[in-house]
């Protein structure tokens, strides 16, 4: 075969289109067809975005989710809180420290939901009544769960927790009955009171939002932490700040080395509000609310 005669393979991709009207040529799209095209191919991206959109957003929950969040007094436990939570935002309206937050996308599972950061803004039960499970449409937030709801093992509180603003009226329960998490010295190395050190000034500083209802400066109305300096001996301002009677107290301990120190501690009736975490002027916090974590002895 001579070179003339070997097929020129790609000849036919790389040759110019035909001219319009020649034979084999296609007939110019007309501008209604033209614009059907486009709005077909910016159909398909948007779809395509849409599509990944609800698998990220599916997917970002349960990336998330292992974070456990504190929610508001009386939540049900989580699987079922989630599921009866309606994001309405009723309880983030009633609170009177604006302690209740709605999650946003990046928080995971329960988008919408509301949540506590108690280091920021803990729930002092300022309110009297737990204004938020009453405003709660759902029963997402309860006093008491329905009897066919199993409860988790330590949520249970023995007895109803007093609040000490309301100790000397002739209702002074919480009527809560379980608890939504419990507070815990997870950093003993830093707390002052282990130390054996007091504490002056603001107790987080003059810049701290955080507010908090003091029964000796106004029975009624919270105030900035900021407001109200503190100056103390040896640092005991979770066991003062804490509203719940008897959930908290300073005591006696002996060191590894003999010594005797004296350290927070957290008893049964502690019902997790967070107020103890808020409060505590070390930084980090010393003492923390863990989310729905039961009472062990
Ligand atoms: S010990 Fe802390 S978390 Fe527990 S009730 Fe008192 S302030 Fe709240
Ligand atoms: S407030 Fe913090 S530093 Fe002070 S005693 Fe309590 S845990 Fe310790």
């Amino acid at each position: 075969m001579s070179e003339d005669d070997t097929p020129k393979v790609g000849a036919a991709d790389t040759a110019p289109p035909p001219p319009q009207g020649a034979p084999g040529a296609k007939p110019p799209l007309s501008k209604e067809r033209r614009l059907q095209a486009r709005r077909r191919f910016m159909r398909t991206i948007l779809l395509g975005g849409g599509v990944f959109g609800a698998a990220l957003s599916g997917f970002l929950p349960v990336a998330y989710a292992q974070k456990k969040r504190l929610r508001p007094p009386g939540a049900l436990d989580e699987k079922d809180f989630l599921a009866s939570c309606i994001k309405c935002g009723q309880c983030v309206q009633v609170c009177p420290v604006n302690a209740i937050k709605l999650a946003d996308l990046a928080d995971g599972f329960g988008v919408g939901v509301p949540y506590i950061e108690a280091r920021e803004q803990a729930c002092d039960f300022s309110c009297d009544a737990v204004q938020c499970i009453l405003a709660c449409p759902t029963g997402a937030l309860t006093y008491k769960k329905p009897a066919y709801m199993s409860v988790r093992p330590g949520a249970k509180l023995a007895e109803k927790p007093i609040l000490l603003a309301k100790e000397k009226d002739p209702e002074p329960t919480l009527n809560l009955t379980e608890r939504i998490g419990v507070a815990r010295l997870t950093r003993p190395e830093s707390c002052l009171a282990m130390q054996g050190k007091g504490f002056k000034g603001q107790a987080r500083g003059p810049d701290f939002k955080g507010e908090l209802r003091y029964m000796s400066v106004d029975r009624w109305r919270p105030i900035k932490v900021a407001d109200h300096p503190y100056d103390v001996e040896l640092c005991d301002l979770c066991v003062q700040a804490c509203p719940i009677k008897g959930a908290i107290s300073l005591e006696t301990v002996f060191a590894p080395d003999g010594s005797q120190r004296k350290t927070p501690v957290v008893h049964e009736p502690c019902v997790g509000c967070g107020v103890c975490e808020m409060i505590c002027p070390t930084e980090p916090a010393s003492i923390e609310v863990i989310p729905g974590e039961g009472w062990r002895t």
